[in-house]
């Protein structure tokens, strides 16, 4: 594993299930599906929230 760098904004997704998170919270907004997108902002809260107690 390597360490993150420092820098507020990541350049790169720092793991799958953020891609993951992402890539299902464009989908939801593609598809206007507003509960969807709203509980996928609630898990990449949770699972940013994750990463950081991690550092
Ligand atoms: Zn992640």
């Amino acid at each position: 594993m390597s360490t993150p760098t420092s820098t507020k904004t990541v350049p790169e997704h720092p793991c799958l299930e953020c891609q993951d998170l992402e890539h299902g919270i464009e989908q939801a907004e593609a598809e206007r599906d507003l509960s969807r997108v709203t509980d996928f902002n609630v898990l990449i809260a949770r699972h940013r929230r994750a990463h950081e107690a991690q550092l």
